[in-house]
């Protein structure tokens, strides 16, 4: 830590420097010695040490648009309306990394939510936080059209339509708009309270809709990223189309304003050879009739004979009628080696307490989050917490997980009577959902409960990381 310090200062010490980033900046006033030493700091931490090679004239505004991102994503939470399912929201957030990757900006920061909403909406915030709304994977029929939906999204995020939205107004309202934004969409009691205080700000719907060019180069950029990403550029075309009779997707209408012309437009960039495009994954069927399922309490037809057994086996499986659900995944697995198959058999066998074939079958998979997860379930439900603890841990010490995977690590914790641990896990589960204070006090409970010093300094590391953190934001307002 000294070291750091010392190394800060060193840097300040060359008075070209700071004068450089004052002027980047563009703030001279706001900006003192010690709000760059705090900057600098979560650079260091959070970067490299060649914190000085960010270029400076992104540096205050990525800061702003992280702070502003931190708000969103708690006000995404607040809701109470994200999807809990794992492999619906690790779905969404590998499809939408998939077409950030052919953006206009790849390296943006982005993160994708599945908000448990019937109606056809989406929206984007601050930060790249994206949210779709069920009824928009419900009510799509191809893939192409949910990741046209995604694609038009991610673009008003890279063309920084939401930054040129903030110029026209002061940052307080942007922030209280960006909640009402996400507030709106859920329509919950939290809303109420959010336009409550929206209309004392004086901030009306209409200022948080795209403009007409907004959303043409919405719909241009997004057509590319459909087209370079493999999917049927038609597909957000056709989505358009079926929007207009649709009664369910006037919020969507309202803030992404549509016309026949843009229709018009969308079809036309995408007039192109009809062959060669993605199928529709196992993935996206599968997670679409299983929450399809959810909402409507008995299965939707499906031509598909694949998704039609799955979708036998996982009704008994909800039913805890388990050796159904065998019968029914055992002859799926015949036909079909997709991973949602094979994370619904692990799951299955597992409520037989047939663990050595569930993991079995969880390492058929790519061993992507969603089945680490269950396989770590799996070991929790037949009483294997160690090994439980182990495989997720693991996995989370090299990739950001889902809040969902913290809260099961925190779980196994309390299972294996490790409470401190269990502190810890919840607290970073807090932190992934921007609550980033509440995730100090976890902290702070984690500390009371261990007696290793060992673990109470990695603790103390990360409360003063999220107090720098806290500290950077406040200083920016
Ligand atoms: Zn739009």
């Amino acid at each position: 830590m000294d070291s750091l310090y010392i190394k800060i200062n060193k840097i300040l010490s060359f008075e070209k420097i700071s004068p450089f980033i004052l002027v980047a900046q563009g703030r001279i006033v706001k900006y003192n010695n010690a709000m760059i030493k705090r900057i600098l700091l979560v650079c260091l931490f959070s970067v490299n040490v060649n914190a000085l090679e960010i270029p400076k004239s992104q540096l205050s505004e990525s800061l702003q648009e992280q702070k502003q991102g931190n708000e969103f994503l708690q006000s995404i939470w607040d809701t109470n309306q994200v999807v809990l399912d794992v492999e619906a929201q690790v779905y969404l957030k590998l499809l939408g990394n998939q077409l950030t990757k052919y953006s206009e900006n790849p390296n943006k920061h982005f993160d994708f939510f599945m908000i448990d909403e019937d109606n056809i909406n989406a929206f984007a915030g601050p930060y790249g936080y994206i949210g779709v709304h069920l009824g928009t994977l419900l009510r799509s029929d191809s893939e192409s059209e949910l990741a046209g939906v995604l694609a038009h999204e991610i673009s008003h995020v890279t063309q920084n339509h939401l930054a040129r939205f903030d110029e026209k107004t002061d940052k307080q309202s942007y922030i209280i708009a960006a909640g009402l934004l996400a507030a709106v969409l859920a329509n919950n009691a939290n809303a109420s309270q959010a336009i409550v205080t929206s209309a004392v700000a004086g901030i009306t719907q209409q200022n948080i809709n795209f403009t007409r060019e907004h959303e043409w180069e919405a719909d241009r950029i997004g057509v590319k990223i459909l087209s370079k990403s493999g999917f049927d550029p038609n597909g957000m075309a056709h989505f358009f189309e079926k929007l207009e009779d649709e009664p369910d997707a006037q919020e969507f209408l309202r803030s992404h304003p549509l016309s026949i012309n843009r229709i018009a437009g969308a079809m036309r960039r995408s007039i192109q050879p009809d062959e060669g495009y993605r199928a529709d994954s196992f993935d996206y069927t599968s997670i679409k009739a299983r929450l399809y399922y959810h909402q409507h309490k008995r299965i939707k037809r499906e031509e598909n004979k694949d998704i039609t057994i799955y979708m036998q086996a996982y009704e008994a499986f909800e039913k805890q009628k388990y050796g159904v659900a065998k019968n029914h995944i055992d002859q799926l697995l015949l036909i079909n080696a997709h991973d949602a198959s094979y994370i619904l058999a692990g799951r299955i066998y597992s409520k037989l307490a047939k663990l050595d074939q569930a993991q079995q079958y969880f390492s058929h998979t790519k061993q992507g989050e969603s089945s680490i997860y269950y396989a770590a379930k799996a070991y929790l439900d037949n009483q294997q917490t160690q090994l439980g603890i182990d495989l997720l841990k693991t996995y989370l010490k090299q990739h950001s997980g889902t809040y969902q995977s913290y809260k099961l690590l925190s779980l196994l914790y309390v299972e294996n009577s490790q409470l401190d641990r269990a502190h810890i896990y919840n607290a970073e589960a807090l932190v992934s959902q921007g609550r980033l204070r509440q995730g100090i006090g976890r902290y702070e409970r984690a500390k009371t409960t261990t007696r290793s010093q060992d673990l109470i300094d990695v603790i103390d590391v990360k409360i003063e990381r999220l107090e720098k953190l806290i500290d950077l934001y406040e200083g920016l307002l």
